[in-house]
């Protein structure tokens, strides 16, 4: 798999460089040549700005694998000219196991909590790694020293390490675009140390909601044993932070867009076919995809058909259903039951000249989506699981002073953001049902004042306002951790140091364990010290004696004995233990105590089976940086 040739951006311009599975363009082969389109999505807008000025560059798969040598050349070609793109070329075969295989057989149920589903693959797991691998090559063709690298969702879980080996100190921000399950669902993946290992050669990584990033922090505690002090994780002595960012719409792009002539025509014409004047139009759009919940959303209207017969005839559900991973099996069997579904409903609770679902199984252009969306009543998003879900974000921006109501599934991103939504369980027929009732009959002013006040906190964290936020952050991060890199003392400092030393009526040298004498990684881990450190800690001793006091903040029998042959003074757990001319003694007062935040009880000294690990004192000072970040 050759990276793409031509040109590279090294050089002193800084640029944002996005990584991603797919480039913001399409290719069409058409009889005339290939059509290739810019297709802007919510990141490609939010980016638009930085794109207009030069400074975004992007890199990922361009959907298309070239016939020959001279069109893989020619599409590099444009797409670097035309739209700032490019392309990491990967074969069918290739897509068929990253893609459609580990990605979407893997990562994507998995994450989603449909374990049922997943299959694990090591030939689809060899190919994601493969995969990546093929990404980080184009990356370091086309990206200087000091330009930032942010890549995008979980098809790219394993390019943050590999770029950190090949680019130590880059600026490297990974954004999950999926939900992040917790451990008990995480842990299933035979490859789940890999992939963490993956996303931590990040600096920061971002999640659309704080429940998720929670689960990573813990995943990352669980498997690898690392804590975290306010989201910062520190890994090989570097801190890398996880952080929430919910990803928000261009609310005053899909404004706008209601203005435009075409768009209003398409409204009249919608209202028009659908019958708007005469019935409220209940809209879902999905991709057909078993985390939308598409079946049990039907069976929810069924039920509101079967206990709210007064809106027979006066409400029309459109299902606006977009075609998606055709080739997994999955998705197929899907297409089947809902169809099915749907036939099924029709043809128990339709009468003349009326039919309470309209399904279109089709995708349509975002223009055509947003007319839908100022035509319908209400939206009904209900999935099962989803990082966010923009459709419902898309809706509330769409209904500019003409109500309108949301109705939205609890486990979707979104609804940690949309307060004012009527959410729903969507495991609950009744709840669903009752919940279309209530939308439906929902006073236009509550509706109004709910909209509204969504509306403005959208307008409030747009994609603009996303983007901005998260590469402030990443700035923020690579700052902390500039000032916090330890440095070789000068042979300056180190002369006055030892003369000074020597000078000295009594010596006090406090050493801290782990972070100074061995990584922090380290601390409190078998085999515990070895004889070089334990040769140097008695040299120094020997001159001084107790005046050495090493620091740490592990067990104090733990520390008693990998430490407790050299003649020094010892501090443990924090602080909570002294041991002073060869004796012990405990500093906290009689009386229980209750264990502070990361302690454990004594029999479990390790968070990983057989690893014993510090436990730290209430009052230990802090480990890594809770720097405030700007921008947050
Ligand atoms: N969309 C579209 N045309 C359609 C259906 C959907 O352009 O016919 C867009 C929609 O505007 C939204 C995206 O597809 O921006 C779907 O995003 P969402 O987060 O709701 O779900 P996903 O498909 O990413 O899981």
């Amino acid at each position: 798999m050759p990276p793409s040739s031509g040109p590279g951006l090294k050089g002193p311009k800084r640029k944002i460089v996005v990584v991603a599975n797919r480039l913001p363009v399409s290719i069409t082969p058409r009889k005339e040549g290939l059509r290739i389109q810019d297709s802007p999505g919510g990141l490609a807008a939010g980016l638009r700005a930085l794109r207009d000025k030069g400074e975004v560059t992007f890199i990922g798969w361009p959907g298309y694998w070239p016939a020959d040598e001279s069109e893989r050349r020619e599409i590099e070609r444009n797409l670097a000219q035309q739209f700032d793109c490019h392309p990491v070329f990967l074969p069918p075969q290739e897509i068929a196991k990253y893609y459609f295989g580990f990605s979407n057989k893997a990562l994507w149920p998995l994450f989603h909590y449909f374990p049922a589903q997943c299959s694990y693959d090591k030939s689809e797991w060899e190919s994601y790694k493969r995969v990546n691998r093929a990404f980080l090559e184009v990356v370091l063709e086309r990206t200087g020293p000091s330009d930032t690298i942010w890549v995008h969702d979980y098809h790219l879980m394993l390019l943050p390490a590999l770029l950190r080996k090949s680019r130590p100190s880059a600026a490297v921000g990974f954004f999950l675009h999926i939900p992040f399950p917790s451990y008990e669902m995480f842990r299933l993946l035979p490859w789940r140390t890999e992939l963490l290992e993956g996303l931590l050669g990040s600096d920061l990584l971002g999640f659309h909601t704080y429940e998720y990033a929670r689960h990573f922090l813990n995943s990352v505690l669980r498997l690898l044993g690392s804590e975290h002090e306010f989201g910062w994780i520190n890994v090989d002595s570097r801190q890398v932070k996880a952080d929430n960012f919910p990803m928000g719409i261009d609310v005053r792009h899909i404004e706008g867009l209601l203005d435009e002539p075409s768009v209003v025509k398409e409204i009249a014409n919608f209202g028009r076919d659908l019958g708007a004047a005469e019935r409220k139009v209940v809209l879902s759009v999905d991709r057909l995809d078993y985390t939308k919940g598409i079946p049990r959303r039907l069976e929810g209207l069924e039920s509101f058909l079967e206990n709210y017969p007064e809106w027979h005839g006066r409400f029309l559900h459109l299902m606006l259903c977009v075609p998606s991973r055709t080739k997994v099996a999955h998705y197929t069997q899907l297409k089947e039951d809902v169809d099915r579904m749907v036939g099924r409903i029709n043809s128990r609770f339709g009468k003349p000249g009326w039919m309470p679902i309209h399904y279109l199984y089709q995708s349509l252009p975002f223009e055509k989506l947003v007319a839908l969306y100022a035509v319908a009543d209400v939206a009904l998003v209900s999935p099962i699981r989803d990082g966010m879900n923009l459709v419902a974000k898309e809706y509330v921006a769409a209904r500019r002073g003409t109500g309108g109501v949301l109705v939205l599934s609890e486990t979707a991103g979104a609804a940690f953001e949309l307060g004012e939504a009527l959410t729903v369980n969507v495991n609950s027929r009744e709840d669903m049902a009752s919940a279309l009732d209530q939308a439906l009959r929902m006073p236009a002013a509550e509706q109004e004042f709910r909209i509204r006040t969504m509306r403005n906190r959208l307008r409030d964290y747009d994609i603009y306002r996303w983007v901005q936020s998260f590469l402030e952050s990443l700035r923020g991060v690579k700052e902390a951790q500039r000032e916090r890199e330890s440095h070789r003392l000068g042979r300056g400092w180190s002369k006055g140091l030892v003369e000074e030393f020597g000078k000295a009526r009594r010596a006090l040298l406090l050493l801290d364990y782990g972070g100074t004498l061995v990584s922090p990684a380290a601390e409190a881990v078998l085999p515990g010290p070895d004889y070089r450190l334990i040769r140097i800690l008695k040299m120094l001793s020997g001159g001084i004696g107790d005046g050495l006091v090493v620091i740490s903040g592990m067990d104090h029998e733990l520390m008693e004995r990998w430490l407790g042959g050299v003649r020094c003074g010892l501090v443990a757990e924090g602080g909570a233990w002294i041991k002073r001319n060869g004796t012990w003694v405990e500093t906290v007062g009689p009386g229980p105590r209750l264990p502070g935040r990361g302690e454990r009880v004594r029999s479990d000294l390790g968070l990983r089976e057989g690893r014993p690990r510090a436990r730290p004192h209430p009052g230990r000072r802090a480990r890594g940086p809770p720097h405030p970040v700007p921008g947050q």
